[in-house]
């Protein structure tokens, strides 16, 4: 498969470093809230990666995904993030104590997730469980002269120390300034404004402490991602995904805190979506326009509804969500569900090996669901092609799509006989063209099919007896 790599430029071809074992680490939540449908977007973008590379190539995939519960602090705007970290913040307003905010935002991100039918990851570790790894990387990155202790207490890692910084975002180190007033008293305690850090003195912190060489702390959010990545993918792996404002600061630290312990480049393909807007603007809690999974539900959509409006634009472009957009995907999702019942009803037939594999070559080509989507409607409405054949394909192409295609199959009340759709478009044509005579005979056949039509000034209305 190939995918636009940011740091390359470039859309590259993705050949995993272990034959037919594609190794994926995606950026996780901070449970700290429910996600919004902005960050399931971006979650879905490693879906797509991972059901391409088991579809399309057979290949085994380990999927990675972290869970940040301690470290992420409320303003990571700033070169080195200052303020609060945001779990606490939360527990604080919730009256409950960070463990119980962490644990119950994640469990709704999971079932998030599972609405979406974004499938699990193999591992979800969690930032607060994995203390040791970060502070062993810490250790590792202070001995090797890439970190140092500022005269705060807090660990930072030596920006300059790393010659390789700012390939993924294009920032060159002498053009970043400390651009923020909280950044003054940081900025005094270490020793370049855009060294970061990577364990924080406690200070008046005492929930979610931990000991350290350094004192009591806790640890910075970029070194969660270098640590749990090396321990469990280890110091090379395929694809690393987020979204684009992922990109810089995080993923520019994550990426010299890890090659500057190992020596080497150890992401070999880094891979980011773009943002969701909606109503023109970028969602996001600040904003003050999120939208959740639950009120997609309030609005009457199927959550899967989403999923298809996600995959009607590219995930390298950023998507303006609407209701009407909404609205219109969850109509195209009841009409294929629909129709997949129906065909369901007919002989079974091979699915059409070109379509099918259109629909291939646009997932592999950088994800160009657009274009997969395109081809499903023309697939659709083929008459040349059997109902049985567009069953299979439909059914089969779901498992990239994961859209539950074939929900419906089986659910009698809804589905129209064999035959009967066929029977239904032509009559459809008759009443255009005011065929009256051929549009009363097509509908006794169809009465003969156990299928009642009625007319009215929005068309043709039917009902299975
Ligand atoms: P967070 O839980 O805030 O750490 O964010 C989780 C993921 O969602 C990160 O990869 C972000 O880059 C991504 N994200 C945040 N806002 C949006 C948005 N409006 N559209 C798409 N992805 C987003
Ligand atoms: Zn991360």
């Amino acid at each position: 498969m190939r995918l636009m790599d940011t740091r390359t430029r470039q859309v590259e071809e993705v050949v995993p470093s272990q034959p037919a074992h594609l190794r994926m680490y995606a950026c996780g939540p901070t449970v700290y809230r429910y996600a919004h449908v902005g960050n399931l977007r971006t979650f879905m973008l490693h879906d797509l990666i991972a059901r391409t590379a088991d579809v399309v190539h057979g290949w085994q995939v380990s999927l990675v995904q972290n869970i940040t519960d301690v470290g992420h602090l409320e303003d990571d705007s700033a070169i080195d993030a200052v303020g609060e970290d945001k779990v606490l913040a939360q527990a604080r307003a919730e009256g409950k104590t960070p463990l119980e905010i962490a644990r119950f935002y994640e469990e709704a991100f999971h079932r998030d997730c599972l609405a979406l039918n974004i499938k699990p990851a193999s591992a979800y570790p969690r930032a607060s469980e994995c203390i040791d790894l970060m502070l062993t990387l810490i250790t590792d990155l202070v001995s090797k002269g890439h970190a140092y202790l500022g005269t705060d207490g807090t660990v930072y890692f030596d920006a300059r120390s790393f010659p390789g910084y700012g390939a993924i975002s294009g920032n060159r180190l002498e053009d970043l300034r400390a651009g923020h007033r909280l950044d003054a008293e940081a900025s005094s305690a270490k020793r370049f404004h855009a060294d970061w850090a990577l364990w924080k003195s406690a200070g008046g912190n005492r929930l979610m402490v931990w000991d350290s060489p350094w004192g009591p702390g806790f640890p910075g959010w970029h070194i969660e991602c270098s640590a749990m990545s090396l321990e469990l993918l280890g110091t090379s792996f395929d694809v690393h995904t987020g979204g684009i404002d992922l990109r810089f600061p995080h993923h520019e630290d994550e990426r010299a805190q890890s090659e500057a312990a190992v020596g080497h480049e150890v992401v070999r393909h880094w891979v980011h979506g773009e943002h969701l807007l909606h109503e023109g603007r970028k969602m996001a809690k600040s904003t003050g326009n999120v939208v959740l999974v639950s009120d997609v539900l309030a609005r009457g959509h199927d959550p899967l509804a989403l999923r298809l409006f996600f995959l009607s634009g590219r995930y390298r472009q950023q998507m303006d969500m609407t209701a009407a957009a909404l609205a219109g995907a969850d109509k195209r999702l009841s009409r294929w569900r629909a129709r997949v019942a129906e065909w369901a009803e007919s002989p079974s037939a091979a699915a059409p090996e070109s379509y099918v594999a259109r629909v291939y070559d646009a997932f592999r080509e950088d994800l160009d669901t657009p274009a997969a989507l395109v081809v499903l409607g023309e697939l659709e409405k083929d008459p040349s092609i059997p109902a049985g054949a567009k069953f299979e394909a439909f059914v089969h192409l779901d498992r990239l799509l994961g859209l539950d295609l074939a929900r419906d199959v089986g659910r009698a009340a809804d589905v129209l006989p064999a035959g009967a759709r066929e029977l239904l478009d032509a009559r459809a044509a008759a009443r255009e063209a005011k065929e009256w005579a051929e549009s009363d005979r097509l509908r006794t056949e169809l009465a003969a099919l156990g299928v009642a039509v009625t007319d009215s000034a929005d068309g043709q209305a039917w009902s299975v007896a």
